[in-house]
């Protein structure tokens, strides 16, 4: 593990000058081998882990997929927004979590991910009795302390296998709750490494649907164009905490219900081989896992992608699926349904990066 010799000293938001600024340049070289991370050296101001070519398919829960030209997980939120600041203004920017929802093409993703699960871990009781949960907590961990302070409405948040990062951007939700219900307020930054607080009336906030309303989002643009004419911001801003309200409760009576829901889970879901969850969203008053089925897609198989057998909605990796298996059988299944049922189906899963040839040198 790379890291700067001032490990564990605050460096408050400060940011990178001078040639430190220009690190992410000198970790653009591509890795020998293909598939092989590097470490890359980081200046004295960054207490996180920098690596270069990052197979994503350790970083998603299908297990497929090309690899990031360079992973910053970073120390805290503090050293989250030097790195921030030091970032060439054309990189190409994208927070992961879990990645639970997501597909990296076969060629790879150009330019950093910030991978948020395991680096920005926070999570509080407030004195106003609110949850203050940092980005890359997982949901589980998020339900379970809930239930440990006596309450309930969390629980949940037990059966979605992301973080609270990609549950605010998903708009995460199952068995009639939704993420953006609980939420009081959320930390957001930007890519020039500004802090912001926002509350849900600065979204559009739907089914699996979370965007900046057109206010907010026109002020930030016109901010953005300034620092940033070159690449686009994939995540305009990334969140990075979160306080969330539960009603109190009976801390035994949510730890059952975690497990009944946990239960129900395994009885539906294929959980056994890797997947990214429901692939399509539900079209409005139908489910599309029956549309699926109905066209009798169970068990049709591309390489080593399945439409799973157990639940039609899940597409499971029997073992050795590339990333353009996965893509190909959902773009089978899309045209099957469409062209059986007329109903053309939406990708829940966010599907990134480049086609394999046309990827990272
Ligand atoms: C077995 C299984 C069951 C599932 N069940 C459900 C379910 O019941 N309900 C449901 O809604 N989903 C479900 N999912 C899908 C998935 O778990 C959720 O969408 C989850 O919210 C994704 O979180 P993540 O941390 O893995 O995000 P990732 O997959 O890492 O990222 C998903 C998207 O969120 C963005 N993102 C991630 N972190 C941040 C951040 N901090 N700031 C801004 N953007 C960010 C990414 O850029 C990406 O666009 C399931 C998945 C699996 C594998």
């Amino acid at each position: 593990m790379t890291v700067s010799k001032d490990r564990g000293q605050r460096t408050e938001g400060r940011a990178l000058s001078g040639p430190d600024a220009l690190f992410l340049k000198d970790c653009r070289a591509a890795a020998t081998k293909p598939l092989s991370s590097v470490l890359c050296p980081l200046p004295s101001g960054l207490r996180g882990t920098l690596s270069r070519n990052v197979p994503m398919s350790r970083h998603t829960s299908w297990r497929a997929g090309g690899a990031a030209e360079r992973m910053y997980q970073p120390a805290d939120l503090d050293d989250l927004l030097v790195f921030l600041r030091g970032l060439p203004v054309d990189e190409p920017l994208y927070a992961v979590g879990l990645g639970s929802n997501l597909l990296v093409r076969d060629g790879g993703l150009r330019g950093t991910v910030l991978l948020l699960h395991g680096a920005l871990n926070g999570l509080r009781l407030e004195a106003d009795g609110s949850v203050y949960a940092e980005a890359g907590v997982p949901g589980a961990k998020l339900a379970r302390f809930a239930a440990l302070h006596n309450l309930h409405g969390a629980e949940f948040f037990a059966g979605i296998p992301g973080t609270v990062g990609g549950m605010l951007a998903m708009n995460a939700g199952c068995y009639g709750s939704e993420t953006w219900e609980k939420v009081v307020r959320v930390q957001t930054v930007n890519r020039l490494g500004e802090a912001q607080m926002r509350t849900a009336a600065d979204y559009e906030i739907g089914y699996r649907h979370v965007v900046m309303t057109r206010d907010v989002g026109a002020r930030f643009i016109g901010r953005k164009n300034i620092a940033q004419q070159v690449a686009p911001l994939q995540s305009d801003e990334i969140f990075v905490a979160s306080w969330l309200k539960f009603e109190a409760g009976d801390g035994a009576l949510a730890r059952q219900e975690i497990k009944g829901l946990l239960g129900k889970r395994i009885a539906s879901q294929p959980l056994n081989l890797p997947n990214a969850g429901s692939v399509f969203r539900n079209p409005p008053g139908d489910h599309a896992a029956r549309l699926i089925q109905q066209c009798g897609l169970k068990g049709k198989q591309i390489g080593g992608a399945q439409v799973s057998e157990k639940h039609a909605n899940f597409i499971v990796n029997t073992g050795e699926a590339s990333a353009s298996d996965i893509e190909n059988l959902i773009g089978e299944v899309q045209a099957a349904v469409e062209q059986q049922t007329g109903v053309r189906l939406q990708c829940e899963v966010r599907i990134i990066g480049e086609a394999r040839g046309q990827g990272l040198p």
